[in-house]
């Protein structure tokens, strides 16, 4: 009984429906606003960044979204992925705690990136786009479009952050590889880029800066709209196909989860398998504890103000009202490059805000340590932005090992770290170093959060 178990869906049982969680909210979320206006923005401001239907499901409020036919083809690729019982884990660590992981690395991309770039580049495909920008901080999202891309004969422009794109040059081959153009942000071929870089030319980026850059190239021509891997509601939607499989294959374990643990960046991977659990709750079913995990550098649910602000640092995108650290914090450069933005999505702020996620930070180090002692017993490497959610896992699970209570634990596992060698070489070579919020300049970023009647 101690070998890792494996629970698999049929293809049958992939989902036909996205699970939209603004069908379910027990308070309404503040609009969001135009920026110069500051009044709540309509269809028609966002038309020239996304496709209608994009736009639609942005704003819906329908419980149940369907997803296409010819996206559900692609997803038969790789979903349903499978969730594993972690028993190798569980003896490693003595608990009487179950714990359940769900696996993203199997998509092509090696994370939960391709089931929104999958759509995403499908809309974009039926309205008679051209051509996409975007940007991408580790390189999973622009890997992810890059591939959705060559599915849907969509040319691709991918911002980088430059830190990133020195620590990771593979990923920029894997998005070559596919056909996309990828260049390092902050760049010259932007007025948005230029005037970083006439501050300050060393500027390792962020991606605050690789948004406006990429929004910057797309509101240019018609023929190319703009898109993004986190933070807004459709993309958390497009991800709930995660969570919606979890629930059948914990069904299939003849379990259910009391915590549901992930990672996040802006959010996405995490309300993709906490949504679907939380809607069930919000709608009268069980309660179930859940932990957002971020990194201590950039703790914007732990240490950010909850209030309206830009996405990105050229002020170009809407107003929403999230969790922020101030859309000029550059976080520094650690190694989990998908939690280093300084905004949350809206959705998991006003919900965090009303106390149904308990956010909670670690620092890089404990990190990449949890990481290795779940790899050593469940043979999987995981990104460094997933070693988040498994620590804090292995940190419950020890809980429960005090306590006896014999809880079960599910987590996201978002992505494989197969792209991130450079990060474990570091790390084993002991010279991975944790960073601090900086007080200081924290304070200053958010004395710049712009002031809304
Ligand atoms: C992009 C990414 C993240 C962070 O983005 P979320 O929207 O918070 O999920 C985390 N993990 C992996 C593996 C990623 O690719």
């Amino acid at each position: 009984m101690s070998d890792t178990v494996k629970y698999l869906l049929d293809e049958s049982r992939l989902p036909k429906a996205w699970y939209n969680i603004n069908a379910d909210l027990p308070e309404p979320m503040a609009p969001v606003l135009h920026p110069g206006t500051k009044q709540p923005v309509g269809p028609d401001d966002l038309a020239p960044l996304f496709p209608q239907a994009v736009i639609q499901q942005e704003m819906s409020t329908e419980r149940e979204i369907e997803i296409p036919e010819p996206v559900r083809d692609v997803y038969r690729q790789w979903r349903p992925s499978p969730l594993y019982r972690a028993r190798r884990l569980e003896q490693a660590l003595g608990t009487p705690a179950r714990i359940y992981y769900k696996y993203e690395g199997v998509s092509p991309a090696g994370s939960h990136k391709p089931n929104t770039a999958i759509p995403q580049a499908f809309y974009n495909q039926q309205e008679g786009v051209k051509r996409i920008t975007t940007e991408t901080g580790a390189g999973q999202w622009g890997s992810s479009l890059a591939l959705a891309g060559a599915l849907f004969g969509l040319e691709i422009a991918v911002y980088m952050v430059k830190v990133s794109f020195n620590q990771k040059p593979y990923r920029r081959a894997f998005m070559e590889s596919f056909g996309a153009t990828c260049i390092a942000s902050p760049s010259n071929t932007t007025e948005a880029g230029r005037a970083i870089l006439a501050k300050n030319p060393d500027s390792t980026g962020s991606l605050g800066i690789a948004i406006s850059e990429a929004v910057e190239m797309a509101v240019q021509r018609d023929d190319t709209k703009y898109a993004l891997g986190s933070v807004l509601n459709h993309v958390l939607l497009h991800q709930t196909v995660i969570g919606l499989e979890a629930m059948e294959q914990m069904a299939m374990a003849d379990d259910y989860p009391d915590m549901i643990i992930g990672c996040t960046g802006g959010g996405s991977n995490f309300a993709g398998i906490v949504f679907p659990f939380l809607g069930e709750q919000l709608r009268g079913g069980r309660k179930v504890d859940i932990v957002a995990v971020e990194p201590a550098a950039c703790p914007t649910l732990t240490r950010g103000k909850f209030a309206y602000d830009f996405g990105d640092t050229g002020h170009l995108t809407p107003l929403t009202k999230m969790h922020t650290l101030g859309s000029s914090f550059v976080p520094p450069g650690f190694h989990a490059g998908g939690l280093r933005y300084h905004g949350m999505a809206p959705q998991i702020s006003h919900l965090t805000h009303l106390g149904y996620i308990q956010p909670r930070a670690y620092h890089q180090t404990e990190c990449f340590e949890a990481g290795l002692q779940f790899a050593r017993a469940e043979g999987i490497i995981p990104a460094p932005e997933a070693n988040h959610a498994v620590k804090a896992t292995i940190d419950e699970a020890l809980r429960c090992r005090e306590s006896g209570e014999a809880k079960s634990i599910l987590f996201n596992l978002c992505g494989h770290g197969n792209f991130d060698m450079q990060a474990y070489t570091d790390f084993l070579a002991g010279k991975l170093e944790d960073q601090e919020y900086d007080e200081a300049e924290g304070a200053m970023a958010l004395s710049g959060l712009p002031s809304v009647g």
